[in-house]
């Protein structure tokens, strides 16, 4: 019989709270995911007590790990400031996806947030983020295959779907199993295509994800950045929820990202959202390893012949104004689109192909943007 919540809620009502009672009396629980034996869900705490309640909420994903069936749990600790408990920092303009604003979350200057662990993941030399100032401009497609374009320049790499509003690498990558544990209790990545893969998306259904807010995905991906067993890595290339909302610069404050790579399609108003990116990254001092401009250019599957049907090359003129390096330009091509949603990515489906040689360009100049970083390690 599978893990039933009740279990859970029996197993939580051991662990006990700082506020004297049990865990489950506390009043601090969300509700609780139990799908096919992966468990998830989160401690809402108020800012000022997080610090207290991380112990809590490491004895509480322990207790759910320890029940028969548990495959994967994870509890996120979210922290929210009271409001008006401190002044908030500029309101950001507009949150994507309904974020709530995490400004008044954020720790004054130079005090350690109980969130904010900026500190390298062992065994892994370089993180980088793939990032799109907007959703639909083939980030994750462009995230898995400049990954397998770095794998196939030797190096080790990981891919890490921070996309938690819409995980699409299970469906890019075609993985359905869920993560194991190790010894230390641990998610052990799925390999697939030579590379280390974790995904939220493993963990919760798609639609379960699209109700996270602002601190909860910042402690959620935490989490999956150090309760992972990435193992030795050259480079974990982190797929970024699309958008540059509080919950964004959050990320990029709080991985440790040794560059970013910024994604665009040509129309002027995905590269006015590429700016946003590029200016996201720089406020929190992330060196921009350069755009890439996706559906570039319009391939005909059975001409070849090409078309510039969004004016191609604004994505180029804009890197050079910005004075950040041009990655490269890659087709709207409809075998990229059926590799990706077929769950077998370009770069693997097709390696001797123009598509799999354009992705191992442009890894070639994320390397080369890189190469103090790894060889570092
Ligand atoms: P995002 O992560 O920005 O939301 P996705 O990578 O999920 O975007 O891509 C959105 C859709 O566009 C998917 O169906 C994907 O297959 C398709 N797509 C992405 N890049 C290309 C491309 N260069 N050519 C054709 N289709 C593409």
């Amino acid at each position: 019989m599978g893990v039933t919540q009740q279990q859970v809620v029996e197993s939580l009502a051991k662990v006990a709270s700082p506020r004297g009672v049990a865990l489950t009396d506390a009043g601090v629980l969300s509700a609780i995911s139990v799908t096919e034996g992966r468990v998830f869900f989160s401690i809402n705490v108020d800012a000022a007590e997080a610090r207290t309640w991380e112990s809590v909420r490491a004895q509480a994903e322990a207790a759910v790990r320890a029940i028969p069936g548990v495959s994967a749990a994870m509890v996120a600790l979210t922290a929210e400031r009271k409001p008006g408990a401190q002044p908030a920092a500029a309101a950001p303009h507009r949150h994507s996806h309904g974020v709530q604003p995490v400004s008044a979350h954020r720790p004054p200057q130079g005090a350690a947030s109980p969130m904010s662990r900026q500190s390298e993941i062992p065994g892994v030399a370089a993180v980088i983020a793939v990032a799109s100032g907007k959703g639909g401009v083939g980030k994750s497609t462009t995230a898995l295959n400049l990954a397998l374009g770095l794998r196939d320049l030797g190096l080790r790499v990981g891919l890490l779907d921070a996309d938690i509003y819409g995980p699409s690498v299970p469906r890019l990558t075609g993985i359905q199993e869920k993560p194991k544990l190790n010894d230390d209790r641990k998610m052990i990545p799925i390999q697939r295509f030579g590379l280390s893969i974790m995904s939220i998306g493993f963990l919760v259904e798609e639609d379960t994800a699209m109700i996270w807010r602002g601190p909860m995905v910042m402690s959620a991906i935490t989490q999956m950045l150090r309760d992972v067993a990435w193992g030795t890595l050259d480079v974990l290339v982190v797929d970024m929820p699309p958008g540059t909302g509080d919950a964004q610069l959050t990320l990029a404050q709080n991985v440790p990202l040794k560059g970013a790579v910024i994604v665009s399609t040509p129309q002027d108003l995905s590269l006015i959202d590429a700016r946003r990116g590029l200016a996201m990254f720089r406020k929190v001092n992330v060196p921009v390893l350069g755009i890439v401009e996706n559906m570039s250019y319009f391939q005909c599957p059975n001409c070849g012949t090409r078309s510039d049907i969004f004016g191609h090359g604004g994505a180029r003129h804009e890197a050079e104004r910005l004075g950040v390096p041009f990655l490269g330009e890659i087709p709207l091509h409809m075998s990229i689109r059926t590799t990706s949603d077929a769950g077998n990515p370009v770069v693997a489906s097709e390696p001797d192909g123009p598509h799999a040689a354009v992705y191992r360009a442009i890894a070639t100049k994320v390397r080369e943007g890189l190469q103090g970083a790894i060889a570092a390690a």
